[in-house]
């Protein structure tokens, strides 16, 4: 299945769109912080 290899990618780049402003933070290290306006991002996929 290719959800596979696509599940794969997600666990490696984990995204997070900003409740606000709206922009996307790639999150690394487990820091959910918005790259624009420093605010706490959901831990849980928000797209
Ligand atoms: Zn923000």
């Amino acid at each position: 299945m290719p959800t596979k290899a696509f599940g794969f990618v997600t666990d490696l780049f984990t995204f997070r769109r900003c409740p606000d402003g709206g922009a996307i933070t790639l999150v690394k290290d487990d820091v959910f912080e918005c790259v624009k306006c420093g605010q706490k991002l959901p831990e849980h996929w928000n797209f």
